[in-house]
This record gives structure tokens, C-alpha cells and sequence, in this order.
């Protein structure tokens, strides 16, 4: 994943730079996701940003996290409609879930290997492909 030790500083920037307004709530958000590189949930974000101080509501933890996906710094993985996940990790991968324990573990795109492609409807082009592999103990 990203070699960078993200900083509430080096974050403000990064926020800059995909043309978000780095407020010192958004810095927190993007703290909590991008300090840990690892899948949240908008309700463990709002347990992070929330833990020394509650300050943070949950509309704006959503709508910052809306936000941030549409600006490309995080991407959604919906595990299904009551699980979406908000990734810090932006680079073509897939994911395994866990469905007894809930963890989301990353594959590498290399090591999926996806052919027989339909034809795409006309006038639109592949924005990117998720492929979700759920799995349980045996
Ligand atoms: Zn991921």
C-alpha cells in the first residue's frame, strides 16, 4: 500500500489537492482512514474521530466520506447494501470478505484474472470493476 506516514498536516494537503477544503473536521476523518490504511465503516469512522471528544456528527461523517469518494481519495467497497466499507487504498485491487467475522482483506488486481467481458452499451466507458470474494470457515 502507500509508503507515505500520513500527518494531519501532509493530509490538509492531500485534501488540497483533490480540490477539498481541509477543514479540521475533514482532516480528522481523513486521519482516521488514512493513518490506519485499513477498510472503515462511516460508523468506526465516527467512533475514531469521536473518541476524545464528541464532536463530529454522523450526517457530517457521511457527507464527508461522500465527499471524499467523489473526489477520488477514498474509494466505497459495498460488501452489500448494509455494508459499504470506505477504502484509503485508491490503486486497482479486489477484496476478500469475511461474512462470519467481517473482515476485508485486499487482494492484489494481478491475481485476479477476469475474461469474457460483455460489450459495454454505447456511450459510456469502464469507470472500474469490483470483485468481492465472500467467504466463511469451512
Ligand atoms: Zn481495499
Amino acid at each position: 500500500m502507500d509508503p507515505v506516514q500520513y500527518t494531519r498536516d501532509n493530509l490538509a494537503d492531500k485534501l488540497r489537492q483533490h480540490g477539498v477544503n481541509p477543514t479540521h473536521q475533514r482532516i480528522e476523518i481523513a486521519y482516521a482512514l488514512f493513518s490506519r490504511q485499513s477498510h472503515l465503516s462511516a460508523d468506526q469512522v465516527m467512533a475514531i474521530v469521536n473518541e476524545k471528544h464528541s464532536e463530529t456528527s454522523k450526517a457530517t461523517v457521511y457527507n464527508t466520506l461522500n465527499l471524499f469518494r467523489q473526489k477520488k481519495l477514498v474509494r466505497e467497497v459495498i460488501v452489500d447494501p448494509t455494508k459499504v466499507f470506505y477504502d484509503p487504498n485508491t490503486e486497482p485491487h479486489y477484496h476478500i470478505y469475511n461474512v462470519e467475522s467481517g473482515e476485508l482483506t485486499d487482494i492484489d488486481a494481478s491475481a485476479v484474472q477476469i475474461s469474457g467481458l460483455p460489450e459495454l452499451p454505447g456511450g459510456v466507458v469502464a469507470e472500474g470493476m469490483d470483485v468481492v470474494i465472500r467467504v466463511r470457515p469451512e
